[in-house]
C-alpha cells in the first residue's frame, strides 16, 4: 500500500527543503484537469500558465535527425516555445555546444542543458545539469547524481508495458515510498509512440497516487516535431520554468507526433541502414 495518497497528504517536503503543496497544485496545476487529460492552450491561458516549454528532444549527438544549429533555427523561426531543453541519450556534449551557440545568438527563447539517461529501470530526463551522467546505473543512483549537480530529475514516458526503457509501476512506487530519494517530476505527455497508449495511464496514476509535478514534451527526433508536446508554466524564462516545476505549478499539454514525423524518421533510418550495408559490402 502507498504510504500517502493525495487526499490524505497535500504537502510534500523534499530533502532540499522545498515544499510542494498539492492542494495548490489542484487549484492551479494539473489537479484541476480531468483524470486523463492534458491542458489545452485555452485552459493554460486562463490558468495564468502562459509560458510553454519543450524539455525533451534529440539531435544528431544521439539518434535525432536535426543538428544543433537546425534545432536552434527551427525553434526560433517556426515555433512559439519559450524554453527548450536538449536531452540526447546518455551524452551532454551536444547540449553544452548548443548552449554556446545559443548564448552567442540573439534568440527569443531560453535554453536548458539536459540529458536523457538510460538508467537500469528506464529512461529519465536530467535538466539543468553541466556534467554527463553515465547510463546503466540504478534509478536511485542516477537521481542522486542529478541532484548532486543541482539538476532536476524527471521520469520520461513511464508505464509503457511494451517499451523496456520505460519505468514501470513498481519502480515508481519504490521511489514514491523512499525517504532518501525524490523525483522532481514525471512526463505524463510524451508526443512520440511511447506515449500513445500510456500518457493517459501516467496522468491517471500520477493524479490519483503520486502527485509529482507533471511535464509534457515532444521527445522530438525530427525538428518538425519540436513543440508538439509542451509544459505550460507561469512566466517565460528557464528560471520561471524551474520554479514552476519545483512548486508543482506546471501542466502537460500538446498533441502526438504527426504521420509526417514518423515518415521522416523511417526514411532516415532506412537510408542509414542502406548506407551501412553498402559500406559493409565495399
Ligand atoms: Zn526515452
Ligand atoms: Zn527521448
Amino acid at each position: 500500500m502507498y504510504s500517502c495518497s493525495l487526499e490524505r497528504c497535500s504537502m510534500f517536503t523534499r530533502p532540499n527543503g522545498n515544499t510542494i503543496d498539492t492542494s495548490k497544485n489542484i487549484r492551479q496545476g494539473t489537479g484541476g484537469l480531468k483524470k486523463r487529460k492534458q491542458m489545452t492552450k485555452h485552459q493554460a491561458y486562463y490558468s495564468g500558465l502562459s509560458g510553454s516549454a519543450d524539455l525533451h528532444m534529440h539531435s544528431t549527438y544521439s539518434d535525432g535527425l536535426g543538428t544543433i544549429q537546425q534545432i536552434l533555427h527551427h525553434v526560433q523561426h517556426h515555433t512559439d516555445v519559450d524554453v527548450i531543453a536538449l536531452t540526447d541519450h546518455n551524452v551532454v556534449e551536444g547540449a553544452l555546444r548548443a548552449r554556446d551557440l545559443w548564448a552567442r545568438g540573439n534568440y527569443r527563447f531560453d535554453f536548458v542543458v539536459g540529458e536523457e539517461i538510460s538508467t537500469r529501470e528506464g529512461h529519465m530526463l536530467a535538466l539543468f545539469i553541466e556534467k554527463r551522467i553515465p547510463p546503466n546505473l540504478s534509478i536511485e543512483r542516477s537521481i542522486d547524481l542529478v541532484h548532486e549537480q543541482g539538476g532536476l530529475a524527471i521520469i520520461a514516458h513511464p508505464l509503457n508495458p511494451l517499451f523496456r526503457q520505460s519505468c514501470q509501476r513498481e519502480v515508481l512506487d519504490r521511489i514514491f515510498n523512499a525517504s532518501n530519494v525524490w523525483l522532481d517530476g514525471i512526463e505524463t505527455w510524451n508526443a512520440s509512440f511511447c506515449g500513445i497508449y500510456t500518457n493517459r495511464m501516467a496522468m491517471r496514476s500520477n493524479r490519483e497516487v503520486y502527485g509529482w509535478p507533471e511535464v509534457g514534451n515532444s521527445d522530438a527526433h525530427t525538428i518538425h516535431a519540436i513543440g508538439c508536446g509542451c509544459t505550460w508554466f507561469k512566466g517565460s524564462t528557464a528560471q520561471h520554468l524551474r520554479a514552476a516545476i519545483e512548486s508543482g505549478l506546471c501542466a502537460p499539454g500538446g498533441k502526438l507526433w504527426s504521420m509526417h514525423d514518423y515518415l521522416r524518421l523511417a526514411r532516415h533510418r532506412m537510408n542509414k541502414r542502406r548506407k551501412e550495408r553498402r559500406e559493409q559490402v565495399a
